[in-house]
């Protein structure tokens, strides 16, 4: 299988009806980098930029970090980078960051929250990837936001350290696409406005069932009680994909379920064009869908969501279209 997956690598992903699906990969070290070539995936959708804090001793000063994203951005080799800023607190763990002790820390002082406390932590970071982005294309996105005022504040540190750069006289990127992580149940009841601030949205689906299902992801006991295939958390899906589909936002998704062929094939279904998974997922998820009939699953899919007498799993009518086609 292996061998199969390889010969996918250069095949472009076209699904059987001919949709177009952009497939990118995971990351967050040096060494994941060679899996970008090796996999054929089409860029990084998620650089989680908090493993270089998580493997120092100390905090990376911000040559450090500067020198890492440009030693990132040229192995990456002109391929899109989106880099995630700082999702320390709650599940990952910095040593040298401990700030009190929490009750909850996944529901505490962690990700974007952490950052816009510590504008010096924040304002470090964006800098260092403004520097090593001259010239080029920046991508970032936001982690764990809550309101939509949060982007808005972050943009204004943004702008100011472009002034700072640009009085210097530093080369500034060409472009800069500015995103979000949607994670937080809250944003859900503020799409409209979350599609308008920002250039794209990227759901982080492992938080964002965490959150809205109420079981934590690393409690064994509880995390694997609910399923992302299940219509309450598919719905909440739909409903993201129709807000942006109305706004125009490109979205994508950067959770593990992205790396499923079976829930792959459900966000497809809902109408997920771009996905981003762990290296080792993109050969199979391609091998998915190129066999895969998308208008026919998302007929499919619809009517099992909005079916309200049925108690049918949505797990078991996928896997019935998995097996029949
Ligand atoms: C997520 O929450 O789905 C996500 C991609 O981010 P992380 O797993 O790093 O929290
Ligand atoms: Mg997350």
């Amino acid at each position: 299988r292996q061998e199969q997956f390889r010969a996918l690598r250069d095949v472009e992903p076209l699904t059987k009806d001919g949709k177009r699906i952009l497939l990118q990969m995971n990351a967050g070290l040096l060494v994941d980098l060679p899996q970008l070539t090796a996999s054929g995936a089409e860029g990084i959708g998620l650089f989680r930029t908090e493993l270089q804090f998580m493997i120092s001793s100390t905090m990376p000063k911000a040559e450090e970090q500067e020198n890492f994203y440009r030693s990132v951005l040229r192995q990456a080799d002109g391929r899109p980078v989106t880099f995630r800023t700082l999702d320390i607190g709650g599940d990952k763990v910095v040593p040298y960051f401990r700030s009190q002790e929490e009750e909850n820390p996944a529901l505490g002082w962690r990700a974007i929250r952490l950052s816009l406390d510590r504008p010096g932590l924040l304002r470090t970071q964006l800098r260092a990837l403004l520097k090593a982005s001259s010239g080029a294309e920046l991508k970032m996105m936001l982690p764990m936001v809550t309101e939509v005022s949060e982007i808005r504040a972050v943009r204004e540190l943004m702008q100011k350290e472009v002034q700072h750069l640009s009085k210097f006289g530093h080369q500034l990127p060409k472009r800069l696409q500015f995103g979000v992580m949607l994670e937080v149940p809250a944003l859900l009841w503020q799409l409209e406005e979350l599609m308008e601030e920002v250039d794209f949205v990227s759901v982080g689906s492992n938080d964002l069932f965490q959150f809205s299902m109420a079981v934590d992801r690393g409690n064994a006991r509880v995390a694997d009680r609910f399923d992302v295939l299940g219509r309450p958390f598919l719905r909440i899906l739909r409903d993201i994909v129709r807000a942006a589909d109305k706004a125009g936002t490109p979205l994508t998704l950067c959770g593990e379920m992205a790396g499923k062929p079976l829930s792959a094939m459900a966000l497809l279904g809902l109408g997920f064009r771009s996905i981003s998974m762990s290296a080792t997922s993109i050969g199979p998820i391609k091998a998915m869908l190129l066999a895969l009939d998308v208008d026919r699953l998302s007929k499919l899919l619809d009517a099992a969501l909005d079916d309200h007498r049925t108690h049918l799993p949505v797990r078991d009518i996928l896997t019935g279209f998995a097996e029949d086609n």
